[in-house]
This record gives structure tokens, sequence and C-alpha cells, in this order.
């Protein structure tokens, strides 16, 4: 089989890539090896109270929709890099297909393309590194995406029943800005997703009090001053140092944190949600040593700040693989990641 692109992640950033690819007249290949398309954002809840909240989530249907109907993308689920090398100017790939049913054969395709698009995402922050946050040991503390998935499923309201949650308390930068863990930097989304979750449980449970506690917010969306104004008359914005999580006198989770002139505070909270951060997805250390990629000081691929670029010809980065974005970024940057292909094809001859 041949293709002009090879992407890798079928995420948010790999369909857009793809979606571009087809507009502009070429073929894509998708490589992802879960059995659905989407990465994590197909496991956000839409996050609309009486009016859209725009998280970004919807732009996950829209390349969907594009990329299924599309005659020159082919996206394999199941599936993954088994073997990659150099070949006639551009790379031979073995890709694995694990078939749906449990008893069916693995199948092997080779694929031969000119060009590369790394689009494996990231690993959300594994809260259980910072074990004075509770997480695992302590009912009743949980990371933002668990929140979500407990909206997104309606188990939510059967757990508020059972455990009556009245009030939510959100920790920000759990694994970001964070020295001690080697992770200095922000990772863009995580305000702007508690702000909204936050907002959410207001709407639909209009009893609920909520929380956020933070060292910093984030500014880098365009609305977010405007955004933080109208969060603010809804959610309690604390600026804390928030040090530890304990079980309270009440069995509940008790919050202990550095407030303004460094008084330390204990308040106790009927659920504590930390807010993990974005880092690099360990998984693909082999595909980059296959492919010679050096990764940035921070585990992410690529050289400057936005760049698509990863320093070997023919190979292009897309989305969070490069760094913390957010969906909408991820989808510019993807797009941006396809017209650097199309131009690499053009100027080395098109096609293999
Ligand atoms: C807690 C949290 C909340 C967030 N909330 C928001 C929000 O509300 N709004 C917002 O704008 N952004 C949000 N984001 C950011 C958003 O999730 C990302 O911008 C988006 O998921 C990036 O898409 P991606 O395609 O780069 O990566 P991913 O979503 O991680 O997708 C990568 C895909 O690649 C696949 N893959 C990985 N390795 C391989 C491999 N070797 N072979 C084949 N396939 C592979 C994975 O299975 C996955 O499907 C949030 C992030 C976090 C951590
Ligand atoms: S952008 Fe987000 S909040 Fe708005 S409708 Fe789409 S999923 Fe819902
Ligand atoms: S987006 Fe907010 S919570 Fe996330 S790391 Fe940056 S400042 Fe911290």
């Amino acid at each position: 089989m041949q293709t002009d692109s090879l992407i890798i992640g079928g995420g948010i950033a790999g369909l857009w890539c793809a979606r571009e690819l087809s507009r502009l007249g070429l073929c894509a290949t998708v490589v992802e090896k879960a059995p659905i398309l989407g990465g994590h954002v197909q496991g956000y809840c839409c996050k609309a109270t009486d009016t859209c909240q725009r998280c970004g989530a919807c732009l996950l249907e829209e390349a969907l929709a594009d990329v299924q109907g599309s005659d020159s993308v082919t996206c394999l689920v199941r599936s993954e890099v088994l073997q990659l090398e150099r070949a006639n100017g551009g790379f031979a790939i073995k890709v694995l297909t694990k078939p749906e049913r449990v008893d069916a054969q693995l199948e092997e395709l080779s694929i031969e393309t000119r060009s590369l698009v790394l689009a494996t995402g990231f690993k959300p922050f594994d809260p259980t590194e910072k074990p004075r946050f509770g997480h695992g040991r302590i009912s009743g503390v949980m990371t933002a995406l668990e929140l979500d998935e407990l909206l997104r499923n309606g188990a939510f309201a059967k757990l508020r029943r059972g455990r009556d949650i009245h009030s939510v308390a959100f920790i920000q930068c759990v694994g970001s800005r964070d020295a001690k863990l080697g992770r200095n930097y922000c990772s863009r989304v995580c305000c702007g997703y508690a702000m909204r979750l936050a907002r959410l449980l207001r709407s639909r449970f209009s009893d609920m009090q909520t929380a956020m506690f933070y060292m910093d917010l984030q500014t880098f969306d365009r609305d977010f001053e405007k955004r933080i104004q109208e969060a603010a008359r809804e959610v309690r914005l604390v600026r804390a140092i928030p040090s530890e999580v304990r079980i309270g006198t009440g069995g509940r989770p008790e919050l202990i944190y550095e407030g303004t002139g460094d008084v330390r505070v204990a308040e106790e909270h009927d659920l504590v949600v930390l807010s993990v951060g974005i880092h690099p997805n360990p998984a693909i250390a082999s595909l980059v040593n296959q492919m010679g990629i050096r990764l940035n000081e921070d585990g992410f691929v690529g050289h400057g700040a936005e760049d698509v670029n990863t320093g070997i010809e023919g190979v292009f980065v897309a989305g969070t693989a490069q760094g913390p974005k957010s969906i909408a970024d991820s989808v510019s940057h993807a797009m941006r990641a396809a017209g650097q292909v199309a131009a690499f094809l053009d100027r080395s001859g098109g096609r293999p």
C-alpha cells in the first residue's frame, strides 16, 4: 500500500491533519492504536450550561465526519507501527493491526510513504506521583478527567446522592509548574477545563458550591480575562499553595493550603478534584528512537515553541506530541503540519 503521508495517532490532531491533507488533494493513512478514533477528546463531556462554554470538543465530530467520508483518508484502528525504515527516498513501514475478534489473526500491512506525521498526543499526569494529594487513598479525591467521565456517563448524579456532595474543590497545577517533578511548564488547558467543570456542576446542581485553588491562572486564550470574570461569579477563586489533602474529622477530604499572608488553612469538602496536566507520551520512545528524533528538555517532540518540524527530513509533528495545547490549538497546529507535508512533497517530487 502507498500513501502520501502516514499519520501516527488518530486523536484530534491526527484527524485534522488527515482532513487537511485530503483537502489539499493528498492521501493520508492514520494509524491509531486504540479501537476508536478521537484520542482524549472523545472522552470529554459537553460542558455547555445554558450556553456553549467553547471547550472545543465539537471540533472532533467535524473531523470524524469528514475523514470517515473521505476516499483519500484510510484509518487503521487497533494498529501500531511495528517497523519503520528508510527506503526509496521515503519510508517503508510495517503496521500491525489487532483484529476485532479475539480469536482472529493479527494482520500485518506494508506501507510506503514519503512523509510521516507524529500525532501521538500526551499522557495525563499520574496523580499517584503526588501522594500527598491522596488520590487512590482518600475517598472523595479524584482527577478532573475522572469527574468528567462521571458527568458524561451520568454516574455523578448517583454518586452525589450517595455521598451527599454539595461542595467541590479543584486543586490546580497538579503535575505542572512543578520544579520537584522537573515539570516547570504550564499545561495551558487545565485552568479553563476546571472552570468549565465547576460551572457545569453549578448549572446542573443549583446548591453546589465550587472553589478553585490556584497558584496562577493561565492566560493563553484570547478571552481568558473575560472568562475568569464570568467564572468568578459562580466559582470561588482562591489564590493559594495547596500542600496536602488528608481525611478530615467529618470523614471528608480536608484540603490544607497556605493562603494570603502565609496563613495555613484547613478546609473540608465533599469532593476534591485534582487538575492534572499534560505530560509527554512515554510510549513513543522507541518510535522516536527509530526515527532519530531528539526530544526537547520537557520530553516533547519538536524544537521551537509551535514548530511542526522534527529536525528529521520528511517527519513532522502535530498536536500535543509537540507540547501542551488546547483542542483549538492542536487543530491549527495539525493544519500547519499538513501544509508543511504538502510543501515537502512538492519540493521532493511527490508520491513514492
Ligand atoms: C485534564 C485535561 C483536560 C483537557 N480539557 C480540555 C478542554 O476542555 N479543552 C481543550 O481545548 N483542551 C483540553 N485538553 C487538551 C486536549 O485534550 C488536547 O488538546 C487534545 O487531546 C490533543 O489532541 P492530540 O491528538 O494531540 O492528542 P491525544 O488526544 O492524546 O490523541 C493522541 C492519539 O494518538 C494515539 N497514539 C499514541 N501513541 C500511538 C502509537 N504509538 N501508535 C498509534 N496511535 C498512537 C492515542 O491512542 C490517541 O488516540 C485537556 C487536557 C487535559 C490533560
Ligand atoms: S464546544 Fe464544548 S461546550 Fe460547546 S457545544 Fe461543543 S462540546 Fe458543548
Ligand atoms: S493551565 Fe492552569 S492549572 Fe494548568 S498548569 Fe497552567 S496555570 Fe496550572
